[in-house]
């Protein structure tokens, strides 16, 4: 009898290690799958090169011709480095604004600005716009009579940036398309910005002009101009995306007889927007789009930023969670939108102890995921090293594809013919701004890696990609400088 019961025990044992063998292998199949629907081949990077290009070209070519809107802005001219007085800026785009003054001396000289942050009182973001920009010029007097005369005669210079979509009419002056980030002004849709805030200045007294207005792509390319002037185009990968570049104007086929005295001027792209077949993409960010409060949007965005690459990781352990039981019973906490935030998701990334202790402390407490072994924390890592490999890898993509719409990539431009060896490449540079790329250090090694694998490194050994700090508000006090006189 004795013997009977031993066996069954062991015969029930066995059968448990095979069931959970079988569902870990289960997880290694999500796993693979995702990983095969992530693959970004140097092949298939070119692909979304050359889809990148054609786009920019297509929405060039007619309003509306591309998902890309291409816009216009009026920035005709970049800071050569030449630029002398004492520029202000004001930077509204989100929660907080801030103002800004620098002092330039001719010379490149080293930028110190002042800076000032505010919150944005909640019933201003959903008032009335004289309201918000009469806040705005109140604290705007009172951060210039900490250093200069209010009342001077001359009139002082301000670089306006807003980031929020406008429609530009010129370099200083706009028309707002829609709010985002939670500002609902409706007084405000499809009036003119820099004419609100001009008014509110004179309201206000303060002998102050808004000489242009920009948006933080634009600022970014100006301040990595400034400081080297082979910087042809600005990126910026924070909570969302987006990118500039510096166009010819003959280029810019949509707006016929369009002349600058410089022949070029620079054009916000709205990148966040790119889309392509070419794209590798997964079921997680078909779900992740599809309940945004803005489907078929931002799409290239939504697999690329800050905004999003936590809550791709968090879709892919919620699947896992419920095909196995790797991760215990599935948390509710896995099915909240959001919950894992991109910087949490880098610290587990980057996780380099060797029980993976930040892995387990995140899971436990930002998840409700506790105690899961260590081969589990091992699949979380991985999961966060795929989707950011993927979205750094699609950033280089995007940036090389604008180097190749302006013929820096090496190939001869879109004609091609020649091949790379001959060509004398130009040294090139790339302004790159938003914390994904300067705080997550694999992602930024990533998006390197793979513009050396795209350009091959003859080429790539040309191409330099500089870090700017604060180009929306330095970087429109330099533009307000080198437009100071239009
Ligand atoms: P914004 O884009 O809002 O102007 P940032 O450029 O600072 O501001 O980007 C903020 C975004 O960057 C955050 O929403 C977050 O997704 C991401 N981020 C911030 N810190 C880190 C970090 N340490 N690791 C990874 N991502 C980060
Ligand atoms: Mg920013």
């Amino acid at each position: 009898g004795v013997a009977v019961a031993a066996c069954t025990v062991a015969a029930l044992v066995v059968g448990r290690r095979v069931r959970s063998r079988r569902k870990w292998k289960r997880v290694v199949g999500v796993l693979k799958e995702m990983e095969e629907s992530c693959e970004t081949t140097v092949g298939r990077l070119k692909q979304v090169v050359d889809a990148m290009a054609v786009e920019m070209h297509a929405g060039l070519a007619s309003e509306g011709g591309s998902k890309l809107k291409m816009l216009l802005t009026f920035v005709d001219n970049l800071p050569s480095g030449s630029e002398k007085g004492i520029f202000y800026a004001l930077d509204l785009g989100g929660t907080n604004f801030r103002v800004l003054r620098v002092e330039l001396g001719g010379q490149r000289s080293d930028l110190d600005p002042d800076v000032e942050q505010q919150p944005i009182p909640e019933q201003l973001m959903t008032g009335r716009s004289e309201d918000l920009f009469d806040f705005i010029a109140s604290s705007l007097y009172q951060f210039v009579e900490k250093n200069d005369s209010v009342q001077s005669p001359i009139t002082k210079l301000l670089g306006f940036t807003f980031s929020f979509p406008v429609k530009q009419t010129s370099v200083s002056s706009g028309v707002l398309i829609k709010w985002t980030k939670g500002f609902a002004i409706r007084d405000m849709v499809e009036k003119e910005v820099a004419g609100a805030l001009q008014q509110a200045l004179t309201r206000k007294g303060l002998n102050m002009r808004v000489s242009v207005l920009v948006n933080d792509t634009v600022g970014t390319l100006a301040l990595g101009h400034y400081h080297d002037a082979d910087t042809v185009a600005a990126v910026i990968i924070g909570t969302g995306t987006n990118a500039c570049y510096w166009e010819r104007t003959d280029a810019i086929i949509k707006c016929q007889g369009l002349l600058t005295t410089s022949g070029g001027m620079v054009v916000n792209m709205e990148w966040g927007n790119f889309w392509s077949s070419h794209l590798p993409r997964t079921s997680y960010d078909i779900e992740l789009d599809a309940e945004s409060p803005n489907p078929n949007d931002q799409g290239f965005e939504k697999m690329i930023s800050g905004m999003y690459l936590g809550d791709i990781v968090r879709r892919v352990i919620l699947r896992m969670s419920e095909e196995s039981d790797v991760f215990g019973p599935v948390s509710s906490r896995l099915y909240l939108p959001f919950t894992l935030r991109t910087p949490l998701m880098a610290a587990m990334h980057e996780d380099d102890s060797p029980e993976l202790t930040q892995v387990a402390r995140i899971l436990k407490d930002v998840l409700d995921i506790p105690d899961i072994p260590l081969k589990a924390r091992k699949l979380v890592v991985k999961i966060c090293d795929v989707v950011t490999r993927r979205a750094a890898r699609l950033a280089a993509a995007g940036i090389v594809g604008i180097l190749k719409k302006i013929g820096r990539d090496g190939s001869g431009g879109i004609t091609g013919g020649r091949s790379r060896s001959d060509i004398k490449m130009r040294r090139t540079a790339v302004a790159v701004e938003g914390s994904l790329y300067t705080q997550y250090t694999m992602f930024r090694e990533y998006l390197h890696e793979a513009l050396n694998e795209i350009l091959g490194e003859d080429i790539a050994r040309h191409v330099v990609v500089i870090v700017t700090e604060d180009g929306s508000g330095t970087g429109a006090a330099l533009l307000a400088a080198s437009h100071s006189s239009e």
